[in-house]
């Protein structure tokens, strides 16, 4: 598939023959489905969008029956970013219902396939957006990340994404799941790619309260592979990933050193405050986001209700599915008064305690190499059991309670063929670096 690079440099014919070759090969991977549906807007470079970014005049589902029929009133201030930089909305991707999850399996609309492996997942929760890429059914992507959402269906389809740190882009029109920790991000073919997108669509916006007004260098000027960087692995959190993911590290630290770089060993406390924390956090703040979904002002509504309460009630329970009930149980149980301090209050100050953490190692080094997933892509129905899917994200929800930059991009392949991949995670505005440092991993 053409690079984004390559295709925004084409005259616009050529788009025009573009925009058919890709339904054509669309259609050929239908089975896949990692497409929710196939709308096209304007004659630019097409870019396939997740379904919880608002595109005027479009369905947006969040892969949720809730939501099903409503049609967004405002174009998301990245899609106003894209259209300006001469890029299309072009189909909208599969994704876990409300980016809720870490295989696409909880979608309303049918699970997505890992284009490397039928049985498999291709991650979650924006599988659709990384599954489309690395089958060559999408140019490029964007994808949400609350808790690894771009980042880890990418290591799991051997794509690259990229979650900015939080601020860099407005969520504007993004439904929000857990508004302290969303940042919508590149999903792409290449580093290179990734630095031009993650370009289009950074700044301030007046739009998003916590968008950062601070000035933005673009990166992709100023991409320097042969910069040399100290470059730090967390020695205790390799113990706890598989075997093809430690092989994987060990051949990323070889070709960082071979590159020039150095390699620090730090310890960090580890991942169980992590997930705690954010399963914590992520809840409490869903369960409030998702209130909105009353039946009244968006979407599906039950049919002949007796009362009020009624229309409530039936809405949202058939209009949700067993995960968002669960998010939504759990987050207002962490919320409700007598629980308030042992959990939420804690799961805040806990989250101080790792932002100061990576503060600690940044001290002395300019990027932190880190599996992103302890497993390659895993087979369908295998993790059933919810708590063991929220544990599979150990690697990655670090990142977003401390607001950091990361990029997850493909290493090497297991035997049977499957994609691994390492993320570099960097300090707060520094994504220069992190592309830089994925230069020299590619
Ligand atoms: N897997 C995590 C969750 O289920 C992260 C999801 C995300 O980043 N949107 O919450």
């Amino acid at each position: 598939m053409i690079t984004l690079k390559e295709a925004l440099q084409l005259p616009k014919e050529e788009i025009k023959a573009l925009r058919d070759d890709l339904k054509k090969r669309i259609e050929e991977k239908k089975e896949l489905n990692a497409y929710i549906s196939v709308d096209e807007a304007g004659d630019g470079v097409p870019l396939l969008i997740k379904d919880n970014i608002q595109v005027k005049g479009w369905n947006i589902t969040s892969a949720s029956k809730i939501l099903q029929g409503y049609v967004a009133p405002y174009n998301a201030t990245v899609i106003e970013k894209i259209e300006a930089a001469g890029l299309s909305p072009f189909g909208r991707a599969n994704m876990d219902e409300f980016a809720m999850g870490s295989s696409t399996e909880s979608s309303f609309y049918g699970k997505t396939l890992n284009p490397h492996a039928p049985e498999r997942v291709p991650g979650g929760s924006s599988g659709g957006s990384a599954a489309a890429v690395g089958a060559g059914v999408a140019i490029a992507a964007l994808g949400s990340d609350t808790g690894g959402s771009i980042r880890q269906p990418a290591a799991f389809c051997g794509i690259v994404g990229m979650k900015p740190t939080y601020g860099r882009v407005s969520r504007w029109g993004l439904a929000a799941y857990s508004s302290s920790l969303d940042q919508i991000g590149p999903m792409t073919q290449n580093v290179e790619d990734a630095a031009i997108l993650y370009d289009i669509i950074s700044g301030h916006d007046s739009h998003d309260s916590t968008s950062a007004n601070i000035d933005y260098t673009p990166v992709t000027p100023n991409l320097d592979p042969n910069r040399k960087l100290k470059i730090a692995v967390i020695d205790n959190y390799i113990k706890d990933a598989s075997a093809e993911v430690q092989a994987a590290y060990e051949t990323a630290i070889k070709a960082l050193e071979d590159a020039g770089h150095t390699i620090v060993h730090k310890e960090m406390m580890g991942a169980k405050y992590d997930i705690a924390a954010y399963y914590i956090i992520a809840t409490a703040e869903a369960s409030a986001n998702l209130s909105r979904y009353d039946g009244i002002r968006y979407g599906n509504r039950a049919e002949d209700p007796k009362d009020l309460k009624d229309l409530y009630l039936r809405t949202r329970s058939e209009g949700f599915g067993d995960e968002v009930k669960r998010r939504i149980l759990l987050g207002s149980f962490v919320l409700s008064s007598g629980y308030y301090d042992a959990y939420y209050l804690k799961a805040q100050k806990v989250r101080h305690l790792i932002k100061d953490e990576f503060e600690e190692v940044f001290k002395d080094a300019d990027l932190i190499l880190s599996p992103v997933a302890p497993t390659p892509a895993f087979k369908f129905g295998e993790m059933a059991d919810p708590l063991q899917m929220y544990l599979s994200d150990a690697y990655t929800i670090g990142v977003n309670l401390a607001g950091l930059p990361a990029i997850s991009l493909p290493i090497q392949k297991t035997a049977e063929g499957l994609p691994v991949g390492l993320q570099l995670i960097g300090k707060h505005f520094d994504e220069q670096t992190v592309f830089d440092g994925a230069l020299s991993l590619e």
